[in-house]
């Protein structure tokens, strides 16, 4: 089922796995996986290659077992920085033969000798989706802090803009730890022309340097709020790990009532993490028990 008719349909609630390293991954991503759609998500998204792990050939084959196996819909991300036309099409062919209609168009992030070949912006490559005539529907990111290599708040939207020009069918945000940026983010995306529904990404921190990579590599801010909670949680690296999935839960909360249009876990491949999640907001009434 297409996403956007989930989202047309209520407040969804999503989680993401990324295709694990090593061997046997077909079998330990079926083994997350069944345990996450216990919980009943909208929809899980597989990660493609993401942090340079390499592992993009992955993405497919287990979508198509979330697809078929677990009978939950799949939404397969897809990056195009060191990509051709050729190789989106055969991306895109094998997608309409695991039965996948759902894909997260992106750019990947830069790194040494991934220069751009057909495509410069994710804008490119769902422009490119569009023309090709497949029958996809088409998210894409967006940065409620702005993107690292943004220079300026103009620059983020203006990208944000043309994402959704190019035909974008509803954005999925990068993590965040103070949920009134995300507020503040949504109100900005208006001014801007851009209104797609968007939905929020939160993902729990496990540690101090966990965090601190996180603010590197996606330019989320950390809050003092959130600093306090690691210092009382102290050195124990399961007393920190806790006292993130615990913050995370309260932002899915707040986030629930305050209406965003859907509420995604970046759950690190925990489905201990994704139960908590729906915990939380069966807790507070959001989700049925
Ligand atoms: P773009 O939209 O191309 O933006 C990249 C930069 O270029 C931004 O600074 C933007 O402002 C600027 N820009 C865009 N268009 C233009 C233009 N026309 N002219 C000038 N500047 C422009 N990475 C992976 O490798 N695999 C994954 O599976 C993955 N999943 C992700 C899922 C989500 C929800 C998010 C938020 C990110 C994910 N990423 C993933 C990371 C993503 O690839 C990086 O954040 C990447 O750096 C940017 O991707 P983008 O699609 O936003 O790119």
């Amino acid at each position: 089922m297409r996403i956007t008719d989930k989202l047309a349909a209520r407040q969804t609630f999503s989680f993401e796995i990324f295709p694990p390293k090593g061997e046997l991954p077909l079998e330990t991503a079926y083994d997350i996986a069944s345990q996450m759609v216990r919980d009943r998500p909208d929809w899980i998204s597989v990660t493609y290659s993401a942090g340079g792990t390499g592992n993009s050939a992955h993405t497919v084959p287990i979508a198509a077992q979330l697809e078929r196996d677990l009978g939950v819909t799949a939404l397969a991300h897809l990056t195009c920085l060191g990509s051709t036309r050729a190789d989106v099409d055969a991306y895109v062919a094998s997608l309409a033969s695991a039965g996948v209609e759902n894909v997260l168009a992106l750019r990947g992030d830069r790194a040494p000798g991934r220069e751009a070949k057909d495509f410069e912006h994710a804008s490119d490559l769902i422009a490119y989706l569009r023309s090709s005539g497949a029958d996809l529907c088409v998210g894409a990111a967006c940065y409620p802090e702005g993107h690292v290599e943004s220079p300026t708040e103009e620059e983020s939207f203006r990208s944000l803009y043309l994402k959704q020009e190019a035909g974008a069918d509803y954005l999925v945000s990068q993590l965040f730890f103070d949920n009134e940026d995300f507020y503040r983010f949504r109100e900005k995306c208006l001014r801007h022309r851009v209104r797609l529904p968007i939905v929020a990404g939160i993902m729990p921190f496990t540690s101090v340097k966990q965090i601190q990579r996180m603010a590197f590599t996606c330019g989320a801010s950390i809050p003092a709020k959130v600093v306090k909670r690691l210092v009382l949680a102290g050195d124990d690296p399961a007393d920190q790990a806790r006292a993130g999935v615990e913050y995370a839960c309260e932002q899915l909360a707040d986030l629930a009532a305050n209406g965003v249009d859907g509420l995604h876990v970046y759950s690190m491949n925990k489905p201990s993490v994704a139960h908590a999640a729906r915990e939380a907001l069966v807790a507070c009434g959001y989700l049925g028990a």
